[in-house]
């Protein structure tokens, strides 16, 4: 299997034989401008030092500071940050929104970590890399394993060695210089596009039945926009395993059995199903909201569902996208699919910069226009050249990095 940054390089080269980029371009794309790897030592409670291994990569500013996400898991690793990095390239170039790429991550297991070790963890690795973010220079937002909370410490210990500035990371909590809105858009966007894409396959809304892998942020607020919009959640998961139910799953119900109990474990709206089979079920469609790197060559010809929204970064392997392809079963690409994240972000970062603050609505609506657009030219790409949809996202990506990269020059 090819590593995760082989699979966005696999990506990335179908689009750019599309666009027939020359080589240098190829390169100059691809090349990642820093890559960053530092020793995070923390004092844990019982007075021992453990030491973790952190990074940021930092992959394009052709269109801007660069932005992306810090993800807190025990597989995170020098490819996978850098893979996630490009990502974020294209993502944000996709939406349109004057960003460039870049991703953090740090190879902790948070469930062995203290409240106070994780703030420690957090702060020391601002120290190590403090110079290298800022508004205008890097940005870093939640991923898997961080949450707002994290994101008000990364400011509160950058703002030691800077001053003042709350738009040097986004996601923070609403009370301190946080977007309303921020926390639920990127399932609330994966919502939307899946029902665009519905929509686009001529497929009733209210009948559609969706399975979703993975019940963390993304997914939690995924399925309550979905099930809101009249569609029906038969199946949902997370690292403990699944719950399936034909006739739809209360998702309110789940979301407060997750609370109290932790996980899905136990959970009686449904019956068990594994992590495996629910990537199997014959529904409308799967949304993968987990990890990367879950549809495979092994099992993605065991796929039933009629389309693939890709929640997670990097959920489907580039054999697993190639089968879907001969199967013509359409997958909404995970830069466009998961982009309200990243989106709402920026808002965030334009509310700080204006020290002004938008409503909820207002949020909301802009986050819709934004996707929908995207979703619009991605789509119209696609048939015009007659390419999937991942490489009509790239095409335009890619188009408008290159397009900057020459404008400014080097
Ligand atoms: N981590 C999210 C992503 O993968 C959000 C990044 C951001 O808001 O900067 O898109």
């Amino acid at each position: 299997m090819k590593s995760a940054f082989e699979a966005a390089e696999q990506y990335f080269a179908e689009a750019a034989s599309v666009l027939d980029l020359s080589s240098s371009m190829r390169t100059l794309l691809m090349t990642p401008e820093r890559e960053i790897k530092v020793q995070v030592p923390v004092k844990l409670d019982n007075g021992e030092i453990a030491t973790f291994v952190g990074y940021r990569m930092q992959h394009n500013s052709a269109r801007g500071p660069m932005k992306g996400g810090l993800r807190y898991h025990h597989e995170v690793n020098a490819d996978e940050v850098l893979a996630l990095a490009s990502l974020m390239t294209w993502k944000t170039a996709v939406v349109d929104i004057p960003f460039g790429g870049a991703k953090g991550g740090i190879s902790v297991n948070t469930k062995e970590l203290s409240i106070d070790e994780l703030e420690r963890l957090t702060r020391r690795f601002v120290d190590e890399l403090h110079d290298l973010f800022g508004p205008d220079k890097d940005i870093p937002a939640p991923d898997m394993g961080t949450n707002a909370q994290t994101m008000a410490w990364i400011m509160n210990q950058y703002e030691k060695f800077h001053g003042f500035s709350p738009a040097c990371v986004t996601g923070k909590p609403v009370e301190l210089y946080g977007a309303e809105g921020r926390e639920e858009a990127t399932g609330r966007g994966v919502g939307a596009l899946t029902l665009a894409t519905l929509r686009r396959c001529r497929r009733p809304i209210e009948a559609s039945t969706i399975a979703i892998q993975g019940f963390g942020n993304v997914g939690t607020f995924t399925a309550a926009y979905l099930e809101k919009a009249g569609t029906r959640i038969v199946a949902i998961s997370d690292v403990s395993g699944g719950v399936l139910n034909r006739s739809g799953i209360d998702v309110s119900a789940a979301l407060d059995w997750v609370r109290s109990a932790g996980s899905l474990t136990g959970f009686s709206g449904g019956e068990r199903i594994s992590n495996d089979e629910i990537l199997a079920l014959d529904v409308d469609v799967l949304i993968p909201a987990a990890l990367g790197g879950v549809l495979t060559h092994e099992n993605a010809k065991d796929v039933r569902a009629k389309m693939i929204v890709e929640a997670a970064n990097g959920p489907v392997t580039p054999e697993a996208d190639a089968i879907f392809r001969q199967r013509e079963i359409p997958v909404l690409p995970d830069i466009l699919a998961n982009a309200g994240g990243v989106t709402v972000s920026y808002f965030e970062w334009v509310q700080n910069q204006q020290y002004f603050r938008w409503d909820l609505r207002r949020v909301r609506e802009e986050l819709e226009k934004s996707l929908t657009r995207g979703f619009d030219r991605v789509w119209a790409t696609a048939e015009e050249k007659k390419v999937p949809l991942r490489t009509a996202a790239y095409l335009l990506a890619i188009g408008r990095v290159g397009r900057a990269e020459i404008l400014g020059g080097i």
